[in-house]
């Protein structure tokens, strides 16, 4: 197994030339562009790596399938998705024109920029403090890793350039989907993108969601069932934003994307898969970090498809 993991990223590589770095939130400019790693875990817990697996980076949108999961846990499954669609967008990830032109108003899904500042503001907590301790704590939970922190400088570069999310959020506000301090709900929000972790903290958390909530070294439940299986399908429809159908296609394994170069991937019942190449196609979906998983996914036939 290793070999075939070194292999892969060896043959990859040189797509990270076909991308960039993200930009647009001025500190991943720092980013390595032709950084590329990977880590797998199965379900006997036998962990394998390769590539540039121990860099650390910030996990962006894949955030959003926890905080999806944290938010259906602390809320009514109904009110939740009165506020927040099913359906894949087939728009960028930042966009905001659908939330003028849907008669709902609320945003398509959860896996989107607006999608996700809906899901924040459902998290519980009596303040934003609290929120934020929440939300930690369940990221280093499910990563199993107590030092997963928030990264300040990315946080406070996201926060000062975060005006195209300030937007969707007060116009959100304004149609009533979200209730609230908008710019403490932004701040949560900034924050979980901003956080801080590594191929082998996406494995891991991808274990969880393919073994359906159940953390398989304690055999603690700590997500239900059904939130995993949802999120799961989300990941499918949705994760890599517009590119989601030719992933499905190609790759056919849930997967979520993150401008910070991640993409987490959960195989159903035998593994969670971790990559990072922070090198961007014009998607925002990590250009070499898409070919590891297709090729991986062919050799070891993982589609669920
Ligand atoms: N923090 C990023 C943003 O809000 C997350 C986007 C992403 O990873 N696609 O724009």
């Amino acid at each position: 197994m290793e070999n075939l993991l070194n292999n892969i990223i060896k043959s990859n590589k040189k797509y990270t030339n076909f991308g960039q770095v993200a930009s647009y939130i001025p500190e991943l400019k720092n980013a390595n562009a032709e950084d590329l790693g990977i880590c797998i875990i199965d379900k006997d817990n036998n962990i394998y790596y390769a590539g540039d697996y121990k860099k650390k980076f910030t996990i962006q949108s894949v955030s959003k399938t926890i905080i999806l999961a944290m938010a259906l846990m602390d809320n009514d499954w109904a009110y939740v998705f009165s506020k927040v669609g099913m359906e894949p967008s087939g728009d960028p990830f930042n966009s905001i024109m659908k939330l003028e032109t849907d008669d709902t108003k609320k945003p398509c899904n959860p896996m989107i920029n607006a999608g996700a500042i809906v899901t924040t503001s459902l998290i519980k907590g009596a303040t934003l403090k609290e929120k934020e301790e929440r939300m930690l704590a369940f990221f280093r939970k499910i990563a199993k890793n107590d030092n997963i922190k928030i990264n300040q400088a990315v946080y406070e570069s996201e926060k000062l350039t975060g005006d195209r999310n300030r937007a969707m959020a007060y116009l959100l506000k304004n149609d009533g989907v979200i209730n609230g301090d908008v710019e403490e709900i932004l701040d949560l929000y900034f924050k979980q993108c901003s956080i801080e972790i590594d191929c082998v903290d996406l494995a891991r958390i991808g274990l969880i969601f393919a073994n359906y909530g159940i953390d398989i070294e304690t055999g603690e439940r700590v997500i239900s069932e059904n939130v995993s299986r949802m999120v799961k399908t989300f990941m499918v429809t949705c994760g890599m934003y517009d590119a989601s159908g030719e992933f499905a296609i190609k790759v056919g394994i849930p997967a979520k994307s993150g401008v910070g170069g991640g993409i987490m991937a959960s195989v159903p019942r035998k593994m969670g898969i971790g990559v990072y190449g922070p090198s961007l196609d014009k998607k925002g979906n990590s250009i070499a970090g898409i070919k590891v998983l297709e090729d991986l996914s062919k050799q070891l036939e993982l589609s669920i498809f």
